[in-house]
């Protein structure tokens, strides 16, 4: 069987910004006879996401990352279809998951690293998997719930920042549901402020291309800022956190802002920023959803609920064809994508 693949053709080096030619997609022969416990695999849609970036260093910086290897295929997030098994727990049609799979149009793996899924949870909307009803959505979720200390009738502002992307957009309609009174995104162009004021019902939304971010915050946050949801770090980071009140909490997401250099996560912050987390009492604790699985199942569910009841929306850029793999997780870095960045690879 003729199928396509993405390969990684070159690195970006530790300080460098990826470049659509660091992949290269090629062609290559699959043979779909399957040894006992192997399932063939259409894929249906793949994710890009920022913890990628590491898997582009030779050293990704963390322990439960592996490096991509040079010349060989790139893997992550999918969706896919089993069109034939030989594991007895998947039958042709089954529709599956993996954190780790090949960036190719079909495959073959092993049937202990797929996660079977149930298409009622999404309504059909089989890419939500990799996003809302996937483990962006649970990041999202369990990061409020983990580390926000949201408290129905607490009277609490939120803000997010990176508030139109996958985690950020979903974020902040859960710190309202959960009971914030004012939620304010941060974000980097006026469409994505027009999407998540209008589309997802935030309070105000700031570009921070544009604005001056501590003046937008005072004027959007009147009574300070309780949780701020944090997927950027750097300079719109020590800008929140100047304005937290007393006791507040910051939910440390992610630091995508400071993915292209050589720093270490999470990057160290300033002594200024430091002393008002001391001296304000703010928490401010590493969230990683991968240690909270355990709470995947119920979380799932719950996302699937809201978002069926129309509670929570849900954004996507789609992008077709494997070709575009690699220039889609090049712009979703820079700020390309509204929501879950996808690409479909077929029907
Ligand atoms: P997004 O869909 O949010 O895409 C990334 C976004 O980051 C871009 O759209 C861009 O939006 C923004 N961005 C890029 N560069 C900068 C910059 N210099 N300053 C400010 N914003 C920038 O990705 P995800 O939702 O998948 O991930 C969001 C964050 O959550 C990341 O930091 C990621 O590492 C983290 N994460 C953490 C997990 C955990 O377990 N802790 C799990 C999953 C994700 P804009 O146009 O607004 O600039």
């Amino acid at each position: 069987m003729q199928v396509q693949r993405v390969v990684l053709n070159s690195r970006p080096g530790k300080n460098g910004t990826p470049v659509p030619e660091n992949f290269r997609l090629e062609d290559t022969t699959l043979s779909p006879d399957l040894k006992d416990g192997e399932v063939l695999l259409r894929t249906l849609y793949l994710s890009v996401d920022p913890y990628m970036r590491c898997r582009m260093n030779e050293d990704t910086g963390a322990e439960y990352l592996t490096p991509w290897q040079l010349s060989e295929c790139v893997d992550g997030g999918g969706v896919g279809m089993v069109e034939s098994s030989r594991c007895a727990s998947f039958t042709k049609g089954d529709v599956v998951t993996s954190f780790n799979w090949p960036w190719q149009t079909h495959v073959v793996m092993e049937g202990s690293i797929l996660q079977k899924v149930d298409p009622r949870l999404v309504d059909g909307h089989l890419s939500y998997f990799l996003g809302a009803v996937g483990i962006t959505g649970l990041t999202a979720l369990l990061g409020v719930r983990e580390k926000g200390n949201v408290i129905k009738g607490g009277n609490q502002t939120m803000v997010v920042s990176g508030a139109a992307g996958a985690c950020g957009s979903i974020a902040g309609q859960i710190g309202r549901l959960d009971g914030c009174v004012r939620v304010v995104g941060i974000c980097g162009s006026s469409d994505k402020c027009r999407a998540i004021v209008e589309d997802l019902g935030f309070d105000a939304a700031i570009n921070y291309r544009q604005e001056d971010v501590p003046t937008r915050l005072k004027e959007s946050c009147p009574h300070g800022i309780d949780v701020y949801f944090d997927n950027v770090g750097g300079n719109i980071s020590d800008s929140v956190i100047t304005q937290m009140n007393n006791g507040g909490h910051v939910i440390l997401c992610g630091q995508i802002s400071q993915y292209n250099k050589d720093v270490p996560y999470p990057p160290p912050l300033s002594e200024e920023i430091q002393e008002i987390l001391r001296s304000k009492n703010i928490t401010r604790e590493r969230f990683m959803v991968l240690n909270y699985m355990n709470k995947a199942e119920t979380a799932l569910s719950e996302l699937s609920q809201w978002i069926k009841s129309g509670q929570i929306k849900v954004l996507e850029t789609t992008v077709d064809g494997i070709e575009n793999m690699g220039g889609a997780f090049c712009s979703m870095m820079k700020g390309g994508n509204t929501g879950k960045q996808i690409i479909k690879i077929s029907e």
